[in-house]
């Protein structure tokens, strides 16, 4: 039995593991793909004290730093289902998809979340050469250029408005009839000279030279008429989805799924915590995932130091 059992290994994962186990715990991190999200990024430029490196070589330190304590690393193994403890000091249980079934005092859950992708042809191809889903990560680099974002929620319209600070200029482009955003965002992004609002529209390909984007094209849902935007960067912002459909009845979640946690990431079930993406934790940074995961995992060794003894 673990002491505590981390499951995702992300950066909030690690983060969770070096902090329970440099408390002596005994501790184990199940992750479907150990590094999660950062092994899909290429330029990382806001981790702090770290001027610039890349998603995988972030990862290399992630690992060699978790691998210095006695962590027990279950790599490529997906948790499928949790069992919370029925009251506090009882056990928790995680099944794989594996067969095997783990038990712990504590469970710190860190699965991390996903964009929504477009699916239309050019995303894929062209992802991390024009194609991005994070403004704060990715705005800079499109300094001076023009980019759309796809979406018309409160994260496409945020997102517009900020890189409309950055950005020679902004089409943000939406498939309803109108934007979904709340009005003040929609003032504001309304009131800024350096972009077009673009509603009723579908994406149906992003264009590029081999290298990098260079055009966007949208179909007019109302006339059917075809339009190509040249641009540098497309940012789809279309919803970030937490991976957290294995917890359905285990843990509290929010309307779009997000693991319901307070300031301590406590979650609704005694024992069990959460950190990063797959929570209700604003702002989705590899720097706030990790804070997150440090204080997941000492939240946890609070709750352990006042079970009763065994
Ligand atoms: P994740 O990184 O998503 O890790 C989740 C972990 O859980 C993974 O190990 C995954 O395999 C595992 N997992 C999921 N489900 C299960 C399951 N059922 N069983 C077992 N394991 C499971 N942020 C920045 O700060 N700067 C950037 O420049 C930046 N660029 C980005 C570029 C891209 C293309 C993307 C996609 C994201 C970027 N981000 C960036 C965001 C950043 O990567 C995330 O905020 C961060 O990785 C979240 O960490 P996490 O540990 O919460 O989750």
């Amino acid at each position: 039995e673990f002491d505590i059992l981390i499951v995702g290994g992300g950066p909030a994962g690690a983060a969770a593991a070096i902090y329970a186990a440099r408390k002596g715990l005994r501790t184990g991190i199940v992750a479907e793909r150990f590094g999660g999200q950062v092994m899909d990024t290429l330029a990382i430029e806001n981790f702090i004290s770290v001027k610039e490196t890349e998603g995988p070589k972030l990862v290399a330190g992630l690992e060699e730093h978790v691998k210095a304590y006695d962590v027990d690393i279950m790599n490529h193994q997906r948790a499928v289902r949790l069992d919370v403890p029925a009251e506090a000091g009882k056990t928790a249980k995680v099944a794989l998809a594996n067969g095997a079934e783990l038990s712990a005092k504590a469970v710190i859950l860190a699965t991390g979340a996903r964009w929504r992708e477009l699916g239309v042809p050019g995303e894929k191809e062209y992802r991390g050469r024009g194609v991005a889903y994070c403004p704060h990560c990715d705005g800079p680099l499109f300094k001076g250029k023009k980019v759309a974002v796809i979406g018309g929620g409160n994260s496409g319209v945020e997102a517009a408005i900020d890189l409309a600070g950055i950005v020679e200029h902004v089409t943000l482009i939406e498939f309803a009839d109108a934007l979904r955003a709340d009005a003040v965002l929609q003032r504001k992004l309304r009131s800024l000279p350096n972009v077009t609002i673009v509603t009723n529209a579908q994406t149906t390909e992003i264009l590029g030279d081999g290298a990098k984007v260079n055009a966007l094209r949208y179909r007019d849902r109302a006339t059917g008429e075809e339009h190509t935007v040249e641009l540098a960067g497309v940012f789809v912002q279309i919803g970030l989805v937490p991976n957290t459909d294995w917890l359905e009845g285990a843990v509290a979640r929010n309307r779009f799924g997000e693991i319901e946690i307070d300031a301590r990431c406590t979650t609704s079930a005694p024992g069990v915590f959460a950190a990063g993406d797959c929570t209700t934790v604003p702002y989705k940074q590899i720097i706030i995932a990790m804070g997150e995961g440090a204080k997941a995992a000492l939240s946890a060794f609070d709750y352990l130091i006042r079970l009763a003894p065994a």
